[in-house]
Parts: structure tokens; C-alpha cells; sequence
């Protein structure tokens, strides 16, 4: 058996609404409807008052600090253990991200940290929900109230995910989302921002589209991008939208029935949590070795890739990345919290029509291999 670590669903409403697009050869990222349908509905749908699109997460968060006034020298508190597009939008800037430490059980940001790694150059925090746990908001904002400073949120992996009833992407200044393919809503490659802050909506509205001159379109009015999401994505995207519910529950059923599976090896496995705070959603199921098995990661991830099964690890955090260590930029040991997660958890297939019987392959051969590591 074959089971791959994430494969993207295509409905066929979906199809009919990007043959809808191509019949009407609105196709790319100026004209059709669907551009502003999708941003409207995508708005209500999180909760606030705008949302623009763009091409991926990445230009979604370059594009999120740009329209905010983040600049060359200003210092940005990330979350150290993300997808590396978090830090690099930070870096296109010519700012400076300073990696914080996170927590092992949501692995996101460790609040406690902050207030020691402000200086009068700091400017924002950007907190990530990562794999769909919501980050603890509160403290957050304390801090960023005390000391003046944006809040940010990378939304990537958190689609729909909730803290205190209001969803993620409307908790702090701008929310930062992605519809790349394995995520939990996608239009193929895509992005957007949302926002309260008229101000920030328009000007990432028109950073993303060139920045064309208002009287004069070819006299720009500042260094624009071409971070536009084309119509056709804009379908696929507005469609998933609308089923978003169904994908949203067809993963918890996912992780649900792996916990279930997996629940009598909770002596050498922590399982995804969720605080009692948090509505979190599953992008991708993540289990964290830990006894005997902290350092068996390669060893058990080789045996299921023997055996048909693609796993991913967990991201490598940017304290640790060669490039940026290379640079004098961070310590590797810096972030040790980060380092142990990064090193001993991985995820399972996670994609909305694997099926029972691939799920109870999966987690057979996982126990078999642990057996195995265990006895010895
Ligand atoms: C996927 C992801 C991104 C980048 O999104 P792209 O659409 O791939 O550019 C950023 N941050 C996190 C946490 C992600 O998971």
C-alpha cells in the first residue's frame, strides 16, 4: 500500500466555478469577479472588515509588514519553529527577526520570552498558529500594547482554528493566510491578508498590484509588487471556501481516529493538545517521540518510508538554519525548546480522502517498528 503524505482535493463544484473563470477568459489577477468575491466572503468568513489576496502565504506576509510600515533596521519577534517563508518575508524587508523560543506543547510562541528581546528598535511580533493550534493571544497583546508594537499573524496552517470564539486572522493587526495545495483550504498557490485597518488594506492592495499612479497609471506611487492572485485561483479558492466546514471536520475525524489508534503508546508519544481556549483544526497530524524514542525519529520515518508510507519532519527552526548561522546572525542552542521539537516530531498523512483502511496501515506499521525499537 501507498499512502502519501498529502495529496490536494479537487471537487467537481470546484471545477465548474474555474470553467466559469476560463469561459469567461478572466484569468488573470485584474479582471473577474471572482478576485472580490472571494476576498469578501473570505473577510466575513474570518471576521473582519478586510481581506486582500495575493499570490501565496510568503508575499502575503511581505505584503502584511510592508502596507504596515515595517522597514529596513526594525526589529520583528518571530516565532523561531515555522515554515522558513515566515522569516524570510521579514528579511525582504531588510529587517531583522529575532527568533523566540516556543512552547512544547502548542509549539508556538512562548510568550514569556518577549519582553527580554525588546529594544527600542522592535517593532512587531509575528506570531504563527502553528499546525492549527492557536496561539495564546492574550499576553501577547499585553506586551505588544506596553510597548507599542504590531502584532502579526501567520494563519497558514490555521484556517477556521478559534481562540476565545473569535477566529485566527482577526486577533491582532494583520492576519497572514495561505491556499497553497496541501493546506487546509487551497487554490493551488494563493494568499491573504486580513485585516480591520482600512488604512493597511489599501495600501496592501495596492503594493500588491504595482502600485499603479491613481491619476496617472503608469507614474507609480511607490515600489510596488506583483503579488496579484489570478481569477482562476480566486474559484478554485472561493469554492473551497465554501466547503470549508466539510474539510475542516474530515481532518479532525482524521486525527481523531489516529489518537484512537495510537492512544496506548501515549508513554512514548505526545499527541496533538488543545487548550481550553482554543478551537485548534489539524493541518497535518504531528506526533512528538519522546523516552526511547526521542532520537529513533530517522530510524522509525525510514521503516514506513520502506513500507509505502511518506511522513514529513517537523519544520528546522531559524536558530538552527546553516545560512543565518553562517552569518553570525543566530546560535543554534538559542532555542532549545524549537531544537527538540524540530528533532523528534514528524507528521502522518494528512489529506482529506485518505481512508480508514490507509490510516489503520499507517498506524500498524508505526507500532510495529516501535515494538520493534522498544523489545530491543
Ligand atoms: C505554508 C506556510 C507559509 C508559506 O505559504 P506559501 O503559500 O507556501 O508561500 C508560511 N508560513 C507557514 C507557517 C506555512 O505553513
Amino acid at each position: 500500500m501507498k499512502v502519501p503524505v498529502s495529496i490536494p482535493f479537487v471537487s467537481n463544484d470546484d471545477k465548474k466555478i474555474v470553467n466559469k473563470a476560463l469561459d469567461k477568459s478572466a484569468i488573470s489577477g485584474v479582471y473577474g469577479n471572482f478576485i472580490s468575491d472571494f476576498e469578501n466572503n473570505f473577510a466575513n468568513y474570518i471576521g473582519v472588515k478586510y481581506a486582500v489576496t495575493c499570490s501565496n502565504g510568503t508575499t502575503a506576509i511581505h505584503l502584511a509588514l510592508a502596507a504596515s510600515g515595517i522597514k529596513k533596521g526594525d526589529e520583528v519577534l518571530v516565532s523561531t519553529l515555522t515554515n522558513m517563508a515566515t522569516f524570510f518575508a521579514v528579511i525582504y524587508l531588510g529587517a531583522i527577526p529575532i527568533p523566540i523560543d516556543v512552547e512544547y506543547d502548542t509549539m508556538n510562541i512562548n510568550s514569556d520570552l518577549l519582553v527580554s528581546k525588546i529594544t527600542s528598535k522592535t517593532k512587531a511580533i509575528l506570531v504563527v498558529h502553528l499546525f492549527g493550534h492557536p496561539v495564546d493571544m492574550d499576553p501577547i497583546k499585553t506586551i505588544a500594547k506596553k510597548y507599542n508594537l504590531l502584532v502579526f499573524e501567520d494563519c497558514a496552517e490555521a484556517h477556521g482554528a478559534e481562540y476565545k470564539n473569535k477566529k485566527v486572522g482577526s486577533l491582532a493587526d494583520v492576519g497572514c493566510f495561505s491556499f497553497f495545495s496541501n493546506k487546509i483550504i487551497t487554490s493551488g498557490e494563493g494568499g491573504m491578508i486580513t485585516t480591520n485597518n482600512m488604512k493597511i488594506a489599501r495600501l496592501a492592495h495596492k503594493l500588491k498590484n504595482l502600485s499603479f499612479g491613481k491619476k496617472n497609471r503608469f507614474m507609480h506611487d511607490d515600489i510596488g509588487f506583483n503579488y496579484r492572485m489570478t481569477n482562476l485561483q480566486a474559484a478554485l479558492g472561493l469554492s473551497q471556501l465554501n466547503n470549508i466546514g466539510f474539510y475542516i471536520q474530515r481532518r479532525k475525524d482524521i486525527a481523531s481516529l489516529y489518537m484512537k489508534n495510537l492512544i496506548d503508546l501515549s508513554e512514548f508519544i505526545d499527541f496533538p493538545i488543545e487548550k481550553k481556549w482554543a478551537k485548534s483544526v489539524t493541518w497535518m497530524y504531528l506526533i512528538k517521540l519522546k523516552g526511547p524514542l526521542a532520537n529513533k525519529r530517522k530510524f522509525i520515518t525510514d521503516y514506513l518510508s520502506e513500507n509505502g508510507i511518506e511522513t514529513r519532519n517537523n519544520f528546522i527552526p531559524f536558530n538552527a538554519q546553516k545560512i543565518f548561522i553562517k552569518d553570525g546572525l543566530v546560535k543554534l542552542n538559542e532555542c532549545p525548546v524549537a531544537n527538540k521539537l524540530a528533532n523528534s516530531s514528524f507528521y502522518l498523512p494528512t489529506f482529506v480522502e485518505i481512508n480508514e483502511k490507509q490510516i489503520l496501515y499507517v498506524t500498524k506499521k508505526l507500532k510495529e517498528i516501535i515494538k520493534k525499537i522498544i523489545t530491543n
